[in-house]
């Protein structure tokens, strides 16, 4: 009898031969500057917890105290029986910190942009996405009824192209939706925001920016990139975001008007569907929103560490790409420079993993590296100097 499960073991082996599968390293403990990976104790160098709010102290605390006053889960879905005042709080004060008129938190990034794109545009409507965009947001769009475009990578003229070539369509869209990354992660760019939102108004069309990689890191005292450009919310309808990355937590959230979160918490499926953040989680994000807004010199230091790593590495020689944020990829050429550059720097200390191909070109692997702000001074100079070694080691430099 044929075994109807064959195609697991076989499609894993291909990755395996391919060595495209993912080798899972283990940390055990936090995700601190110095961090013990796979047992070796090493400097985390390709994180998303850019702050180190991930272990501050007043951000476990509340996390704790949580725990103790409301319970390790919420019990429920948020518009049935798990909806708790820590997270109608952490709204308020999100949309605070974000100067708009609302906000809504999602449990995941993931999740808000898998259950929010399809309700924004569907049956006669058109979205136009970046072609970098992020896989939940390509998931989104997929999940959605509405005819899709793709413009090339924050090419505006080419956005313009298809929304002109949008307004011949007959019978004539409903509704278009322009969606872009803010910060793209592969490259550490940033989205021409501002030009996009101009290019979308004249058309009618709404414009919905991912800025998860931009949260805590763009803008004034880190309130990501529509702060970043001065944009308002009627040039930017819909703020994406995470509490996974800077924020050092978990959970997607939007901010916005009013009518779009009171739209998003009814139609959202994975919202509506899905359990709501236990106390502790959201407790702990209603306390990054609040050293946010206290402790700037988090946002300050990630800067000027960035400011001084990039310098040091491009004066090593080394190509760190175009990226205008605390992401600097380090980039190789082949996947297997790439691979041996990841492996030298673990021996030596530093953990950056290696991004190849299929994830970007076949002749720009790199080393993606992430900008951490609870780095000293010293931790710093050790990695610029395993950088200086396995570079001249690999006869990169
Ligand atoms: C990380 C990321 C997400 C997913 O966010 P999670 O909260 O981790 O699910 C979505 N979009 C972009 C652009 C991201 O980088």
């Amino acid at each position: 009898m044929r075994d109807p499960t064959a195609f697991l073991r076989q499609e894993y082996d291909e990755l395996v031969r391919a060595d495209l599968d993912w080798k899972l390293r283990v940390l055990g403990g936090p995700s601190t500057p110095w961090c013990s990976i796979d047992g070796k104790r090493v400097l985390m160098f390709c994180s998303n917890n850019y702050l180190g709010l991930s272990n501050h102290p007043k951000i476990k605390a509340a996390a704790i105290s949580a725990i103790e006053s409301h319970g390790a889960g919420s019990g429920s879905v948020r518009p049935i029986a798990g909806n708790m005042d820590i997270h109608m709080e952490l709204e308020r004060r999100l949309a605070a910190f974000k100067r708009a008129d609302a906000s809504l938190v999602y449990q995941t990034g993931f999740a808000t942009n898998a259950g929010l794109i399809p309700q924004l545009a569907g049956d006669g409507d058109l979205i136009v996405s970046d072609e970098l965009n992020h896989g939940s947001i390509i998931d989104g769009v997929r999940l959605s009824k509405a005819e899709k475009a793709v413009y090339r990578h924050s090419d505006v003229g080419d956005l313009e192209r298809v929304l002109t070539g949008a307004e011949h369509h007959a019978p004539a869209y409903r509704r278009i939706l322009v969606i872009t990354d803010g910060v793209f992660s592969m490259d550490g760019d940033v989205a021409p925001l501002d030009r996009i939102a101009a290019a979308a108004a004249p058309h009618g069309a709404m414009v919905y920016v991912d800025d998860a990689h931009g949260e805590g890191v763009l803008g004034e005292g880190g309130r990501g990139i529509v702060s970043h450009f001065r944009l308002s919310r009627e040039q930017v309808q819909v703020e994406m975001g995470t509490f996974s990355k800077a924020f050092g937590v978990v959970g997607g959230h939007i901010s916005g008007s009013r009518d779009l979160v009171n739209f998003a918490y009814n139609k959202s499926r994975t919202w509506l569907l899905s359990g709501s953040h236990p106390p502790g989680v959201a407790a702990a994000c209603l306390a990054a929103v609040d050293v946010l807004e206290h402790e700037p010199q988090h946002v300050e230091r990630l800067w000027s560490l960035t400011r001084r790593f990039k310098k040091a590495m491009a004066g090593l020689g080394f190509d760190i790409g175009h990226s205008e944020t605390p992401i600097t990829p380090v980039i190789v050429g082949e996947s297997a420079r790439a691979k041996a550059l990841s492996q030298r720097l673990f021996e030596l200390g530093v953990f950056a993993l290696p991004i190849v191909f299929p994830m970007v070109a076949k002749d720009k692997a790199r080393i993606r590296t992430i900008m951490n702000a609870a780095l000293s001074d010293a931790d710093l100079e050790t990695a610029i100097g395993a950088f200086d070694t396995a570079g001249r080691e690999l006869k990169l430099l």
